[in-house]
């Protein structure tokens, strides 16, 4: 059975960058079902030994009349429906935003299986973030750098007994 990670969270953390990363060239496909937005994302990920389903939420960037807490509700929800896990990233070097806890409500209340991540924490930025990830309760954040390939054998070593 395969294993699905959805990668969560407000715009502008990284999502998108660590999905690259995750997937290389192995995009399997947009949302191409009628009357949806391509606004989840799906690839083949690739970590060490493991492979793996994963989700980018994307489409929270785009203009629209939804409201962004409105459109993070309903992208989170359904990313959190089709995954056996989400991987929660916040901006390390911005600390915990409010938009950052409208995320987190969602996924205490669905009762997600959290995996959390301090992104752009390379160099010494993102220490005072990474403190205040964890007064989110959703456990150990794990610290990553999307962008320089950081924190993956960390994340490998939380995701290697879920997949
Ligand atoms: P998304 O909106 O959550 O999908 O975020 P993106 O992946 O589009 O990234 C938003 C911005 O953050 C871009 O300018 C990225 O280059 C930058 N970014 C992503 N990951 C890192 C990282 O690990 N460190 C730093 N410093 N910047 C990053
Ligand atoms: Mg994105």
């Amino acid at each position: 059975m395969s294993f699905t990670l959805a990668i969560v969270g407000r715009p502008n953390v990284g999502k998108s960058t660590l999905f690259n990363r995750l997937v290389g060239k192995r995009l399997a496909l947009v949302d191409d079902q009628p009357g949806v937005t391509r606004d989840l994302r799906e690839g083949d990920a690739r970590l060490g030994p493991l492979r793996f389903t994963v989700i980018d939420t994307a489409g929270l960037e785009e203009a629209t009349d939804e409201s962004l807490q409105g459109r993070m509700r309903r992208l989170t929800e359904r990313a959190v429906g089709m995954a056996d896990a989400c991987l929660f990233l916040i901006d390390a070097r911005a600390g915990v935003l409010p938009a950052d806890e409208v995320c987190a409500d969602i996924l205490r209340r669905r009762n997600a299986h959290v995996i959390l991540g301090a992104n752009k924490a390379e160099g010494r930025a993102g220490e005072s973030g990474l403190l205040d990830a964890y007064a989110l309760g959703l456990g150990e954040p794990v610290a990553l750098s999307a962008e320089h390939g950081e924190g993956l054998d960390e994340l490998l070593d939380v995701l290697t007994p879920l997949v």
